[in-house]
């Protein structure tokens, strides 16, 4: 792809809520808040839009699954503590770098898991939920803009209820366009 100038923080908040609004459409129950954070001093930067708008929708989709699972899980073990499924995104430029954060509060990521998730075709997700792509593509494509792709996670247990979420972080080189 070509790189372009691309406001990135129209681009996340335009993937988180079109994909909150593709799981509301299928789900009329499901109800999860927003939150976002954006760097306003940003301004537009050089990647490919296309491909990063790929890596953040990949990123918000794994995340809204994980808070609806979790809500499931809570549902189904009668849990008395309040839950509110919540997905973070935020943006920040700092020290040359611009870094991208997905969070969510979801089932989390257990540990011989975390350790399989960038492999392709790798989920585990039944039939129809997950191609197990996202998350190598993503990869790939942060790996070609020569940043990283990193994860850290709290899985949930279901004894203890433990607070459980996970956080994607992109970081890639600020290429200012303007
Ligand atoms: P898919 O979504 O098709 O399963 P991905 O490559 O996007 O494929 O993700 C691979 C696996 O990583 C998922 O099946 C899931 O087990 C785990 N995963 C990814 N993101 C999250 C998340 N936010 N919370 C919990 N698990 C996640
Ligand atoms: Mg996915």
């Amino acid at each position: 792809g070509v790189k372009e100038p691309t406001d990135i923080n129209e681009l996340a908040d335009e993937y988180l809520r079109l994909s909150y609004h593709g799981l509301r459409a299928k789900d009329k129950t499901f109800n999860a808040t927003m939150e976002t954070d954006f760097d306003q001093s940003l301004g537009r930067v050089e990647v490919v839009s296309q491909e990063i708008g790929r890596v953040i929708l990949n990123l918000v989709n794994n995340a809204f699954y994980a808070v609806a699972a979790r809500k499931e899980l809570h549902e189904k073990n009668k849990i008395e503590e309040p839950y509110q499924p919540t997905v973070w995104v935020s943006t920040l430029h700092e020290k040359g770098r611009l870094i991208i954060k997905v969070r969510d509060n979801g089932t989390g990521i257990p540990q011989q898991v975390k350790e399989k998730i960038f492999q392709p075709f790798f989920t585990t997700k039944p039939t129809g939920h997950g191609t197990g792509l996202g998350l190598s593509l993503s990869y790939d494509i942060i790996k070609a803009h020569g940043g990283e792709l990193q994860v850290h996670s709290v899985a949930y247990s279901e004894q203890s209820n433990t607070q459980s979420g996970t956080e994607f972080v992109i970081d890639i080189p600020y290429l200012k366009a303007d």
